[in-house]
């Protein structure tokens, strides 16, 4: 079993609207002129995707392009990967 080095503090569902919000301010950053900036902001999206984008149970790796439904669960140990939202009485 292999233990992860960095324990990501954000939490799942936040990494993907994180990344999203990041490549769009890159990408507005490098329109206005700022690319040093704009591909700053890139990269850390993409990092932030790379590294914090898995599963918190298996540590697998979680596909970008499958949205994360509510409900939804891991792909690969079949773990709920969205909680806390739904109330259950
Ligand atoms: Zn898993």
């Amino acid at each position: 079993m292999k233990r992860r080095l960095v324990r990501t503090a954000v939490p799942l569902q936040y990494v993907k609207p994180i990344c999203v919000a990041a490549t769009l301010a890159g990408v507005f950053f490098v329109a206005a002129g700022l690319w040093l900036a704009g591909l700053c902001m890139l990269i850390g999206a993409y990092l932030l995707e790379k590294n914090a984008y898995c599963c918190p149970k298996c540590g697998k790796k979680l596909d970008m392009k499958r949205p994360l439904l509510k409900g939804a669960g891991c792909p690969f140990c079949g773990e709920a990967l969205r909680q806390g939202k739904e109330n259950r009485s």
